[in-house]
């Protein structure tokens, strides 16, 4: 029989090399996720945009033959990925009929373009991430390349995909279903999302939040020399969780300033309300909503490729990144625990 001394150390001496182990790992995890990351890059935004916002997409307006190149562009790229479609049967189209849109220029159908990572641990629980892919269109022979808006957005849903993909490739794809959401419509009136969240593929009380992302490329003209920041809209108004997650991750891997001065309930913008994740927030699904702020090319034919500043789009790019990997991996899901903030709640109290 072994000492009482010797065996509390032999046992300690296991311990250790157990929770060394286990650090092992960790970090080893940490490491491969910092490159998954980083392979979101300035140069494949930029390849990606230029084509996107390219003149032969015709400012991709909804329902005109430049937004259907768009959305072949799209599902092209998911294919040569290996990424399935999101539409049951794993079709990439979700229609949209012509009636939906109460616009008199819309006059044929249109379609979000949806394709999904299966999660694989809990794959029937989503994050939606979403950027909308059509834009205003063509007057004559002026093109608005809508490259900012939201060009960059959609290339950078792209590029996490690409990455999420060599997780999973390498056995670490998320434990929870990411879904790829482009609508179409936004710009003529939030129709894309509306229909997605009136008509969901994925269930609405399985989505787990909704990240969206319209223009982080440019820097909006009160920020000059601050330029490492982002605007964040909406982290703390239903998930406390969300808002701390999010926090946390920006300060383990990005340190980029996480600016809210649009997140101001008085805030006269309204920028809330203005983009696609509000109809998710409606159903009191949790959202982000990640915006560089407007500037003097915004909706104007100026908004154009070579005005992006691509390192620092990698950089916002590689923040949501990381956020969608908290949310989509760990133990417990997030949820809604501010629901007393909601927008159905709040419109019943006015
Ligand atoms: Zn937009």
């Amino acid at each position: 029989m072994v000492s009482h001394y010797t065996r509390i150390s032999v046992l300690i001496l296991l311990f250790s090399f157990k929770v060394s182990a286990q650090e092992t790992q960790n970090s080893d995890q940490t490491a491969k996720r910092i490159d998954f990351a980083n392979s979101i890059t300035a140069n494949d935004l930029s390849t990606l945009l230029y084509s996107f916002a390219a003149d032969s997409m015709q400012g991709r307006m909804t329902a005109t033959p430049g937004q259907k190149k768009a959305a072949e562009f799209l599902q092209n790229f998911y294919e040569a990925q290996g990424i399935s479609g999101g539409l049951p049967g794993g079709g990439f189209y979700q229609n949209i009929p012509q009636e939906y849109f109460k616009s008199k220029y819309v006059k044929t159908d249109s379609e979000n373009v949806v394709a999904i990572i299966p999660g694989s641990t809990w794959p029937q629980e989503y994050i939606v991430l979403s950027a909308h892919y059509d834009h205003v269109g063509a007057k004559g022979d002026t093109i608005y390349n809508g490259a900012d808006d939201d060009g960059s957005g959609t290339v950078a849903l792209l590029e996490m995909a690409q990455a999420f993909k060599q997780a999973a490739d390498q056995g670490m794809g998320p434990k929870r279903s990411i879904v790829f959401l482009h609508v179409t419509g936004e710009e003529i009136g939030l129709y894309g999302s509306r229909y997605y969240t009136e008509n969901p593929i994925y269930p609405l009380e399985h989505t787990v939040c909704n990240l969206n992302t319209d223009m982080i490329g440019r820097i909006d003209p009160n920020k000059a020399g601050n330029e490492n920041y982002i605007y964040l809209i909406g982290s703390d108004k239903l998930s406390q969780e969300l808002h701390d997650l999010s926090e946390q991750v920006n300060q383990e891997f990005i340190q980029m300033e996480l600016d809210y001065t649009f997140n101001d309930e008085n805030d006269p913008n309204r920028f809330y309300y203005r983009s696609d994740h509000y109809n998710f927030a409606k159903y009191n699904v949790p959202i982000i909503f990640y915006f560089n702020g407007v500037h003097e090319d915004y909706h104007q034919p100026t908004d154009t490729p070579d005005k992006i500043e691509y390192p620092l789009m990698a950089k916002r790019t590689q923040l949501i990144f990381h956020t969608a990997w908290e949310v989509a991996n760990r133990d417990q899901r997030i949820y809604a625990d501010k629901l007393e903030n909601s927008a159905s709640e709040k419109s019943d109290k006015r």
